[in-house]
């Protein structure tokens, strides 16, 4: 089973970057094992104008029926023989997708140690995938490439040559030509392959989901076919789609939200008449909730709904902080997080504190268990009301982090901006903002319901009649599962 990716050049950008883009050289054959069979790769051309890398798996048929899920086809009981003598060793399908992401990974990721410009910009690619078995025909290799701006040649493969009255196989060979970012390129080969065959050889568990999500980053949101790429992508399983399909909404909805967070914010700085450079409210607020956190002792931090990941950053620079992840559902979001912190160019030392992860907060999350502290920094007002006791349950209920720090603006405060019309809340994005007296209810029935204490402190100046601009609620555990469980059964 085999697929091979293709650049054109010129003497000034020679198509043999592609070896640095792949992270593999073209004077060089290579295998890789990996858990179903060798991966080959091969250059079968590499000159200026023409560099041709060959991904082939040569796959192990008695390794993939030790390993369970045998051909995959349906879940269906296969017969004995059909076991080791099936299509998998020849046709493209989930295995050579998982292959590609084990071989290439750096290049998916979109990194190139050696050359990080060349990773960024768009190559004029060809990909040939001479055999896939395709459920919808050519018909659906078009309708799932074509959107996404390739060129898309697809045809079916007749079931013999020698006798075309036979009609055609379930296989089709195609052709995709384009011109786009490498890492663009792979992830798309990594979704839509398995997705065009439609049989998993590995059981779909719920971290697919997020494995959906990252590779499906900046294309899948607003591909016309995303549920059939979900549904088949997840196989099918209904709570997982649901799950995948609902996110992305929402990463839609963070991603088209174009208006910077911080713009109004800082404008509240304007009407201060101090005579020095005032310090704008978002830089306050982090240092509030920096202080916070020493002030508990956390050193396993939770940004929830990092943005940018301005806080992230700033508790990077805390040597106090050994560990902070960073969490957010917009992948434009994280992406500008990760150039801020210059992930790629880390020390590895460095590199070892920080995680940033797509998640969406309305979704109990394992990874999310077991740290210090937790900062919902001005995140909770982003959520459409019905769905707060979701974000709740998931860090409250769920995660149960020790600490847990909640900002959210006042929105008493809110005649006190001269740029804000009156009634207006404070970001388009808001879907509703908080009285004190809203806040601290919301805060002490959710302390209530999980085994937390909590304390209010105000962020900005903290004005006599109507608070400060931004409100800040300090959540600290006071019984542990063991005794809320006890207490329950009681
Ligand atoms: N914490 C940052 C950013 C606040 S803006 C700061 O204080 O500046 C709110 C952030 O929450 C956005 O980045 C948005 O993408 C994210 N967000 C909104 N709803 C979310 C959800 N359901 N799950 C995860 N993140 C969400």
């Amino acid at each position: 089973m085999f697929l091979t990716i293709s650049a054109t050049g010129t003497p000034e950008r020679p198509a043999t970057d592609l070896g640095f883009l792949l992270h593999k050289h073209p004077d060089k054959a290579q295998a890789f094992p990996t858990a179903h069979g060798t991966a080959h790769v091969v250059y079968p051309e590499a000159s200026a104008e023409r560099c041709t890398a060959a991904l082939l798996l040569e796959v192990d048929p008695v390794a993939l029926v030790r390993r369970g899920k045998g051909t995959g086809r349906g879940g269906a009981p296969d017969a004995a023989l059909a076991q080791y003598v099936n299509d998998r060793p020849y046709a493209a399908s989930s295995l050579l997708a998982v292959a590609l992401s084990s071989v290439f990974a750096s290049a998916m990721k979109g990194r190139c140690n050696a050359r990080p410009e060349l990773a960024e910009q768009p190559l004029p690619l060809r990909i040939d995938v001479p055999a896939l078995p395709a459920k919808g025909g050519p018909g659906l290799v078009q309708g799932l490439f074509a959107p996404l701006g390739w060129s898309v040649t697809a045809e079916p493969v007749p079931l013999d040559d020698a006798f075309p009255e036979w009609g055609d196989s379930r296989y089709v060979r195609f052709v995709l030509e384009g011109e786009r970012r490498l890492a663009d390129a792979l992830r798309q080969l990594y979704v839509l392959l398995p997705v065009l065959d439609d049989a998993k050889h590995y059981w779909v568990a719920p971290d697919e989901v997020d494995k959906l999500l990252l590779a499906g980053e900046g294309w899948l949101s607003e591909h016309p076919e995303q549920k059939l790429i979900t549904s088949r992508y997840l196989s099918r399983r209904r709570a997982l789609t649901r799950q995948a399909m609902e996110r992305l909404e929402l990463v839609r909805l963070a991603d088209t939200d174009d208006i910077e967070v911080e713009e109004i914010d800082n404008a509240v700085d304007e009407t201060t008449d101090t005579e020095e450079q005032p310090v704008p409210l978002a830089v306050q607020r982090r240092a509030a909730i920096v202080a916070a956190l020493r002030a508990v002792g956390a050193s396993r931090v939770l940004d929830l709904g990092c943005g940018q990941g301005q806080l992230v950053q700033a508790l990077l620079g805390d040597g106090r902080c050994t560990e902070v992840v960073g969490v957010d559902v917009s992948m434009r979001a994280l992406t500008a997080a990760a150039r801020r912190l210059k992930l790629d160019r880390m020390s590895e030392r460095q590199a070892e504190r920080v995680t940033l992860l797509q998640g969406a907060l309305t979704y109990t999350d394992r990874r999310l268990r077991g740290y210090d502290a937790a900062v919902l920094s001005e995140v909770i007002e982003h959520l459409d009301l019905p769905r707060l006791p979701a974000l709740e349950y998931a860090v409250f209920g769920s995660a149960r982090p020790r600490t847990v720090i909640v900002t959210t603006p006042n929105v008493e405060y809110n005649v006190r901006w001269e740029t804000l019309p009156a009634g207006h809340v404070r970001h388009a994005d808001h879907r509703f903002e908080w009285t004190r007296e809203e806040f601290r209810g919301w805060a002490r029935a959710v302390a209530r319901r999980h085994g937390y204490g909590v304390e209010f402190a105000p962020v900005g100046p903290d004005d006599p009649e109507v608070g400060p601009p931004t409100q800040m609620a300090v959540f600290r555990i006071t019984a542990t599962t063991e005794t809320r469980k006890a207490e329950k059964a009681a």
